[in-house]
């Protein structure tokens, strides 16, 4: 008998524009073998309401797993009593927007497995969590810490506020941005290259957030049921994207989602699960 696989998409409640109803439906019209559930915020869904010992704890381990120096690779510090009561803050406000913290993408997976329970545990579910926190991962050729979309993994980890941070947006903007700042105008430049520039690339509570997800947690997916989910087709959903400009164009402007190569292997997929 098939095992049932189940996947689970953990709310984010910062992401208004972030409609998980609509994802959900969307890997079940994919993958219709698979049980799509929706959950509360991983920290809520696994824990309820925080005791003062969890709370203790994940304060401490989230905020050992800041990135304080991107130039430094596995940096291993005891947090000074400001970061943890900042992450305290955090835990306990989650409705709250963040700003300006990196973390380690691969401790902050692992902070987040520790909470699984262990019946989860294995390879017939597929944890899928949204999260507002900026997460990176060190780059060895370039010698620093990158931020990322997301880390797939167990759990998989997508960030809403690394789709906004992590691809780069185009090398005008950059230019521009740079004029601005010499001409003493630092102020203007936000607002002008807004305009300038508006819908080149994702912004923080963009109305197209739900539409880019979907290749996200599309990739998430079959990462961990085919251990490689990246194609190099710039319009499949599954093209790992770099730029702002090739997420819009694999997320929103493909005619189709997947290329032939992975519609092809999706079919396949749905016969053996
Ligand atoms: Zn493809």
């Amino acid at each position: 008998m098939k095992q049932q696989i189940y996947v689970y998409l953990y709310s984010e409640p910062t992401a208004a524009s972030l409609d998980l109803a609509q994802l959900c439906d969307y890997v079940k019209k994919v993958l219709p073998p698979l049980e799509v559930l929706l959950r509360d915020s991983f920290i809520k869904f696994h824990l309820g309401t925080l005791s003062e010992e969890s709370l203790s704890s994940l304060s401490q381990d989230f905020a050992r797993a800041k990135v304080r120096n991107p130039l430094r690779r596995g940096q291993n510090f005891s947090p000074l009593p400001g970061e943890v009561e900042y992450e305290r803050r955090r835990l306990t406000n989650p409705g709250k927007n963040i700003w300006g913290i990196l973390y380690d993408g691969y401790k902050l997976v692992g902070i987040l497995q520790q909470l699984i329970p262990r019946p989860e545990c294995n390879l017939s579910h597929i944890h899928v969590v949204f999260t507002n926190q900026l997460f990176g991962t060190w780059d060895k050729d370039d010698q620093r810490y990158h931020a990322r979309v997301s880390i797939y993994g167990f759990p998989s980890v997508i960030s809403t506020t690394g789709i906004v941070e992590a691809p780069a947006k185009p090398k005008e903007y950059y230019l521009l941005k740079q004029q601005y700042t010499m001409l003493g105008m630092p102020d203007a430049t936000a607002t002008k290259l807004d305009t300038q520039f508006r819908g080149q690339f994702i912004d923080h509570a963009d109305e197209r957030l739900t539409e880019i997800m979907k290749g996200y947690v599309m990739q998430a997916v079959l990462y961990h049921l085919w251990g490689d989910p990246f194609c190099q087709d710039k319009g499949c959903r599954l093209y790992n994207a770099h730029w702002q400009q090739e997420v819009i164009e694999a997320q929103l402007e493909s005619e189709y989602d997947f290329c032939p190569l992975h519609q092809g292997k999706l079919q396949e997929l749905i016969q053996r699960i």
